[in-house]
């Protein structure tokens, strides 16, 4: 039998020469995000660019959602970044779990830190082997990524306005910011119920907010809208802890929506086997990056657990990455997505996934797909 030549002897290693770090405001488009008990104008983001011997360049980013989501914040992630880069001038790029493994060792824990490093590795070795990310993290498994349209926590007539004008744009599928006072958040579902039309969305994310007691008083008071309005309603995230979350479940026949506590496989698990959840909300930064979010993707699909596919924040950087992952995603596991970029007055990258009515699709270019816009992006912050 014949091989080629080439096909004999370990491939040349590309290997990483400099890694620089960016920093990025994203004012919002409406003025402010709000969710649960916090506001913010704007999010501070971080763009790693990992540069190669062989001239390719790799960007990631990462985006706490402020100071005070996540065991997260903005300078972390640039400090992060800053303190393990230089012990990863050498190592090749295109090695993502011996990348990983290199990540663990140099620092503990900080997920988010090492996120935007995996995020740039996936990139690069999409542009060493020609594919999309998608296409490296399975294959195309849905052509379009359904898009949430986040309604921002305010006056609940305000509220409840957004939905046609989101519907507008081409939204069924409607995260309903709620978790700060319990009566003016029933007043919320109630009026934004009265808003959506059959077969929308609402999903209800208190985002940690709510006490034990005053979620079940909640998810009672609004069970009844789901059948009043023939809409899907979901809660998400309804208190801080699991097992909170988990006595809520048991008190409600609503799906639940597991986010901010499913920061690990073994947590993951023991929602499986307790049925605490219905769905999961799968965040990249959340999990350390593409390559982690990628073995949760793949045991939520092997025990039947249908995901968010999203990240906490981010530019057009990251929401490519969401994009990618969502798309090698088969559609009846991915319940929604979202469009980080379309909220922002600013752009960090072109080639960011392209939103049409609802959706959105990742580019098919190599790697991520996206250019960054060194004006936007400045000096970097930190070079090794
Ligand atoms: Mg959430």
């Amino acid at each position: 039998m014949f091989l080629p030549s080439q096909f004999f002897g370990a491939p040349t290693p590309v290997k990483i020469s400099r890694i620089s770090v960016y920093q990025a405001d994203l004012p919002m488009k409406e003025g402010s995000y709000s969710w649960s008990t916090q506001s913010f104008s704007g999010f501070d983001s971080t763009v790693v660019a990992i540069e190669t011997d062989e001239g390719i360049t790799g960007y990631g980013e990462t985006c706490p959602l402020g100071p005070s989501y996540l065991a997260a914040y903005p300078e972390g992630a640039r400090t992060g970044i800053a303190t393990i880069a230089p012990d990863l001038i050498g190592e090749d790029p295109t090695q993502l779990d011996r990348i990983n493994d290199r990540l663990d060792l140099l620092l503990k824990g900080h997920p988010y830190v090492k996120s935007a490093i995996d995020m740039a590795c996936w990139d690069i070795l999409g542009k060493v082997t020609g594919l999309p990310v998608y296409a490296l993290l399975g294959g195309k498994r849905q052509e379009a990524v359904t898009l949430f349209k986040v309604i921002s926590r305010t006056d609940p007539d305000v509220m409840a306005a957004r939905v046609a004008e989101y519907r507008e744009m081409g939204f069924r599928q409607f995260q309903m910011k709620v978790g700060e006072d319990p009566t003016t958040d029933i007043e919320r579902f109630r009026k934004v119920a009265a808003a959506m039309e059959p077969g929308e969305v609402m999903d209800a994310d208190a985002n940690t907010g709510w006490r034990q007691h005053d979620a079940i008083r909640v998810v009672d008071a609004v069970r009844p809208l789901a059948a009043e309005h023939d809409i899907r309603l979901y809660i998400e995230q309804p208190c801080l802890t699991y097992e909170e979350c988990l006595t809520v479940r048991q008190h409600t026949d609503l799906p639940m929506i597991l986010d901010e506590c499913m920061e690990s496989l073994p947590v993951l698990l023991r929602g499986y086997h307790d049925r605490a959840m219905d769905l999961i909300n799968l965040k990249i930064n959340r999990m350390g990056g593409l390559t982690r979010a990628r073995q949760v993707r793949d045991l939520c699909i092997s025990l039947g657990i249908v995901m968010t596919i999203e990240d906490s924040w981010g530019g057009e950087i990251a929401t490519s990455a969401i994009a990618h992952l969502a798309q090698a995603t088969p559609e009846s596991f991915h319940f929604q997505s979202s469009a980080f970029h379309e909220y922002h007055t600013v752009a960090i990258a072109e080639g960011g996934p392209v939103v049409t009515g609802g959706t959105m699709c990742a580019s098919d270019a190599p790697g991520l797909g996206v250019e960054p816009i060194m004006d936007v992006l400045g000096a970097p912050v930190y070079t090794t």
